[in-house]
């Protein structure tokens, strides 16, 4: 059974891999889960599917404010987030927010890199530090060993343009180069939590949803949401204590670096 994790908090839900995680975690049997989905305007157009879908699975999905550039948005989501747990620890954070500009070198300025790292990743390492207190209470109460998203994991949303591998084929027909430098920085900061963290029995992973046709992927896509989804709830539910620190596709093969 895909999505085994029970308490789960995804960044970025309003729409696109977010949106249809959050419905596909919704429409599964798990008795007791609580689904936090976290977006930056709640009260605007672009969150209408969300609500609508939050409406139809009452006391399942909380809909929370969560800016992850904006570091009183973090700390409030966090108040918010624990209020609903009490003392039931966060299984799993999908970090999944991301923006992407289209340019290269010569049309790519400073503020573009900037709102990119800001994003790609500051805005991850700030969630992440944020909800670790409750991520180490599920670990610590989990009562399993090894490591797993049903115990305590952190799944970051990476892409294989971040790869280093990919840039030859791919940077003339895709340049996106804030976005290649930053989802790299996410790597380094998925493979040092990695580290950090295994103590706490806390599973770090990157997952590369494929190309998929969202607002970002385009209609270029090769896939639809809901098929990434299934694949990457899939592969994260096969998670374990080896693949910690791992960059695998949304089909569960490895991604290189
Ligand atoms: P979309 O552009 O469709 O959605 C992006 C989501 O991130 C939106 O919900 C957006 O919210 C949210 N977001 C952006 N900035 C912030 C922020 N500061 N705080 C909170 N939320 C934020 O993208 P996808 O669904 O396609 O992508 C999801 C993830 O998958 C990204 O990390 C992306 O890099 C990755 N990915 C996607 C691929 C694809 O082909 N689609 C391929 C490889 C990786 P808002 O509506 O407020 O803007």
């Amino acid at each position: 059974m895909a999505g085994k994790a029970c308490n789960v908090l995804i960044t970025g839900a309003n729409r696109g891999l977010g949106l249809e995680m959050v419905k596909q975690l919704a429409e599964m049997s798990c008795p007791g889960r609580k689904i936090f989905a976290g977006c930056r305007d709640p009260s605007a157009p672009k969150s209408q599917s969300l609500q609508e879908l939050a409406k139809k699975h009452p006391g399942v999905i909380h809909v929370i404010r969560l800016d992850t550039t904006d570091p009183c948005s973090v700390k409030e989501s966090a108040k918010q987030v624990s209020l609903v747990l009490g003392k039931n620890g966060l299984n799993l954070l999908v970090n999944n927010a991301g923006v992407l500009f289209h340019s290269n070198m010569q049309t790519t300025g400073a503020k573009e890199m900037q709102d990119s790292f800001n994003t790609n990743v500051v805005g991850t390492m700030m969630v992440t530090k944020e909800f670790l207190p409750y991520l180490r209470v599920a670990a610590k109460s989990s009562g399993k060993s090894g490591m797993s998203c049903s115990k305590a994991a952190v799944v970051n949303i990476s892409t294989i343009l971040g790869s280093m591998t990919t840039v030859s084929d791919m940077y003339s027909f895709f340049p996106g180069i804030s976005y290649r430098i930053s989802k790299a920085g996410l790597n380094m900061l998925t493979v040092c939590n990695a580290v950090e963290f295994k103590e706490d029995g806390i599973l770090f992973a990157l997952l590369h949803p494929g190309w998929v046709r969202t607002d970002m992927g385009g209609e270029g896509g090769e896939i639809e949401a809901p098929e990434s989804v299934i694949g990457m709830l899939q592969v994260m539910d096969s998670l374990t204590e080896k693949q910690n620190g791992a960059f695998l596709g949304y089909n569960g093969k490895p991604v290189s670096w």
